[in-house]
């Protein structure tokens, strides 16, 4: 048996002919080893990788104690709960240019907002509430000690990890790495994916359609949705349904990718096709997941890539790509956690027809009505009607287990739209 299959069929509840979405997932999560090498890169090509080492800060940020607020840096010793008192102003502390000296009973200085809290000083009061009057401050009672101070190592300590490998660089992660003066860092390298279309009646866009063809859209569809994740891609085009051409297309995307992405030629009838060639140049599997749309679809190795061969239908396309391929290729890219898509839930606000024993993935549209979310369908739900993606922004999970949805019954949604 190949090394694919034995890892699989040990799966409890594996069944290649009627695969449960979860199972696939954990069948194709089982066969993965996320990329090892690494490269340095500059702090703004990290966006969107996957960090490949540990980032211990050197510094504390802030590194000093300092204001949140414009206003006066007292000691708290000297005020009152009872009473004003009238302090002495003897010079100011501006972000990035610290008062220079001590404050002593009975003084005070000038603060602004990321001003160096001067030694001596433990709280800051607002300008808002003390009169100022040449030189001499009224501050009122009511101040709480240490209030309006930003401590030192607040945000980062120095020695104390704040990132570890597998962490996805998102805006954030850059900013904190840069608050800690890092100019470059370690990612794991980018990931290959290679991808073609298969299918006799596909035309390329800027040619004439001729009898019986359907322009190949699907190529431009993965495009997109691999292009958005950042990982390296490699067009082959289309390739027509032929043998010859088929292994040529596959030893040449094996050759130099990570990650084989194809569509089409994986229903029935035409699996039986590609089958053979592919078993002869890997390993592969062909499931009939329980899902739609989306039911046939290869998983497997051809050389030291992975394959996934999806459905040739445009939306099949996508939902098996955002339920499969896109976990993968995050775990692939040595992303650490859970790599999938949360779910989220909302009111049905119309029925859903659903039968039970398979997962539905339907195009949907959240909208908000009062203070509450509800979905609908985009209508028309066929896996050839490319419109419902476009027209959704959430797929509609509908459990395996279940059947027909009522209206204001709760549904799980996964946005298409995500903030970082
Ligand atoms: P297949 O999975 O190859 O049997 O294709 C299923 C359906 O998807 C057929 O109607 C195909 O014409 C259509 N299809 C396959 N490949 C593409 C593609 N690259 N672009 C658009 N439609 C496609
Ligand atoms: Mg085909």
């Amino acid at each position: 048996m190949s090394r694919i299959e034995a890892i699989v069929s040990c799966l409890d509840g594996y069944d290649p002919d009627a695969l449960p979405v979860d199972k696939a997932r954990e069948a194709i999560r089982a066969c993965l080893t996320p990329v090892a090498e690494a490269e340095r890169v500059a702090l703004r090509d990290a966006l969107g990788r996957v960090l490949a080492e540990d980032v211990v800060p050197a510094i504390n940020v802030p590194a000093h104690d300092n204001s949140a607020m414009d206003g006066y840096a007292v000691r708290s010793a000297d005020l009152r709960p009872d009473g004003e008192v009238v302090l002495r102003e003897i010079g100011s502390a501006l972000a990035g240019r610290p008062f220079k000296g001590e404050v002593g009973a009975g003084e005070c200085v000038r603060i602004m907002t990321g001003g160096v809290l001067p030694p001596g000083t433990d709280t800051v009061v607002i300008q808002e509430v003390v009169r100022a009057d040449g030189g001499r401050v009224t501050i009122p009672s009511g101040q709480k000690r240490a209030q309006n101070v930003r401590y030192a190592g607040e945000d980062l300590k120095a020695g104390i990890p704040v990132l570890r490998p597998g962490a996805p660089l998102r805006a954030a992660e850059l900013g904190l790495m840069a608050s800690l003066g890092l100019g470059e860092v370690s990612v794991k390298r980018r990931l290959r994916v290679a991808f073609f279309a298969t299918g006799d009646e596909l035309a390329s866009i800027g040619a004439p359609l001729g009898e019986g063809e359907v322009y190949d859209s699907n190529r431009y569809t993965l495009h997109g949705m691999l292009a958005r994740m950042g990982v390296q891609i490699d067009d082959l085009g289309v390739v027509r349904d032929d043998p010859a051409l088929l292994e040529a297309a596959f030893r040449k995307a094996a050759a130099s990718a990570d990650v084989i992405v194809t569509t089409g030629g994986v229903s029935v009838g035409e699996a039986d096709f590609v089958k053979p060639l592919t078993a002869k140049l890997g390993e592969v599997l062909f499931w009939k997941i329980a899902m739609r749309p989306g039911r046939p679809m290869a998983f497997g190795r051809i050389g030291d890539a992975i394959l996934f061969g999806l459905p040739g239908n445009p939306v099949a396309v996508m939902v098996t790509f955002y339920q499969f391929v896109r976990g993968a290729l995050l775990c692939l890219s040595g992303r650490s956690g859970d790599c999938e898509l949360p779910l989220l839930e909302a009111a049905a606000a119309v029925p859903l027809r659903k039968v039970p024993g398979r997962t539905e993935y339907q195009r949907g549209v959240l909208f908000r009505e009062g203070d509450a979310w509800q979905v609908r369908t985009t209508g028309q739900q066929g896996a050839g009607v490319l419109r419902s993606m476009s027209e959704a922004n959430c797929f509609i999970v509908i459990e395996h287990a279940r059947g027909g949805v009522a209206a204001g019954e709760r549904v799980q949604v996964q946005l298409f739209e995500g903030l970082v």
